[in-house]
């Protein structure tokens, strides 16, 4: 199984969070509830700004 954790922040609140590459359900901001990440059935798709990769 492969896959990254990105380091992200929200474009709307500015939050940073972790949040897995392929996850499978839909990955929120924790603090406003903006949708951060899709899952689009294999490749997730990111919805916000991604700061970087973490290895
Ligand atoms: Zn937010």
């Amino acid at each position: 199984m492969s896959g990254k954790f990105l380091k992200v922040r929200c474009k709307k609140c500015g939050n940073e969070q972790i949040i897995f590459s392929r996850a499978s359900t839909n990955v929120k901001c924790l603090v406003c509830g903006n949708e951060l990440l899709e899952p689009t059935g294999g490749k997730a798709k990111i919805k916000t700004t991604v700061l970087k990769p973490l290895e």
